[in-house]
């Protein structure tokens, strides 16, 4: 079986993914040394005061330098100026990766800057919350969680495999795609529902009959699970609309006509077609269960006073 373990891991970005990955290898000892870098003074500082790394800088060229294994964890419109400035600095036979929720066109911006020598192997863990920022991130986000990666043509394998075993060690199980399948599958399963929270929850803001502190006080009913996806991130989410366009513009396509179709049935009063899709829907969340992607507690096991109608 191939070692998790790294001489040097450097972190470019600790946010919510960054400030996980260094919580999950400091307390499985996945390397001797684990260099922090991030843009800002002020997220720096809070790197350092969490005890998360074992160096800190906010020149990403500077942390990168000896690392055996580099981690970009920015927005993914940040991603090509990283690699851009982290370049000259690559050691030869390092493993450069990333945690985008894009993949197309993290490729498209880093993989031009990658020096010859470099194993370039672009990523994606799906796991996160709504929260950001190196307070938000907690060891074990990854277990029983899915990563992707997109590997490039030449990717070594023997580079891939020491991936794997990394992210394995992480808890999260590891598949492979091309990087367009992974944009197209990610459009549906995760970017088009937080378009559609974010587009709910900003009509319930717009809504002139319902005042907003009914909107609030009403939550429960089903608004609520809306205004988590809703709550996160702007940086992120913008730029997973803007580097995702084509893949998002389909689905949200194939999404109108269905809706046009529920609306019809309403309109029409065909109580036949909304009870099958609403019967068709209600098995894709028992397979969701099964698969272990969520649990059966009601309301998804929140606790305390529930309203659901
Ligand atoms: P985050 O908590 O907001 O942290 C972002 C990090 O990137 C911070 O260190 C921030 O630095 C840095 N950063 C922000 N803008 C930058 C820029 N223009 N140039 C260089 N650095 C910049 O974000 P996150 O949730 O960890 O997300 C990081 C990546 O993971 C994104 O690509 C996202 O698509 C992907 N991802 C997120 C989730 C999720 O649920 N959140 C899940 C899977 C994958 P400063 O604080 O110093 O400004």
């Amino acid at each position: 079986m191939t070692e998790a373990f790294f001489g040097k891991i450097a972190l470019i970005g600790i946010g919510l993914i960054g400030s996980s990955i260094a919580r999950d290898v400091k307390a499985r000892g996945l390397a001797k040394e684990v260099s922090i870098s991030t843009r800002s003074t002020g997220t720096l500082k809070r790197a350092e005061e969490l005890g998360l790394g074992t160096s800190y800088t906010v020149s990403a060229a500077d942390a990168v330098k000896d690392a055996d294994l580099v981690i970009v964890s920015v927005p993914v419109g940040a991603s090509g100026a990283v690699a851009e400035q982290i370049a000259p600095s690559l050691k030869k036979g390092a493993i450069l990766t990333d945690v985008g929720s894009t993949k197309a066109s993290v490729i498209a911006q880093m993989q031009p800057h990658v020096p010859e020598g470099v194993h370039f192997i672009p990523g994606h863990p799906l796991a996160g919350t709504e929260k950001s920022g190196p307070d938000a991130g907690f060891e074990g986000l990854f277990a029983g969680r899915w990563c992707i990666f997109t590997p490039v043509a030449e990717t070594d394998p023997a580079a891939l495999a020491k991936l794997r075993a990394f992210w394995e060690a992480l808890g999260s199980k590891v598949d492979e795609m091309d990087p367009q399948h992974h944009d197209k599958v990610l459009a549906i399963v995760s970017h088009l529902p937080h378009i559609i929270a974010y587009n709910i929850v900003g009509t319930a803001d717009d809504l002139e009959t319902v005042t907003q502190s009914e909107v609030i006080k009403y939550s429960a009913s089903g608004f609520r699970d809306f205004t988590r996806l809703a709550a996160s991130d702007p940086t992120m989410w913008r730029d997973v609309c803007l580097h995702n366009r084509d893949a998002i513009l389909e689905m949200l396509a194939r999404f109108s006509e269905d809706l046009a179709y529920l609306q019809r049935a309403i309109r029409w009063g065909e109580g036949d077609k909304l009870f099958d899709l609403f019967t068709r829907t209600r098995e894709i969340r028992r397979s969701i269960i099964q698969a272990g992607q969520d649990v059966d507690a009601p309301d998804f096991g929140r606790h305390g006073t529930s309203q659901k109608s």
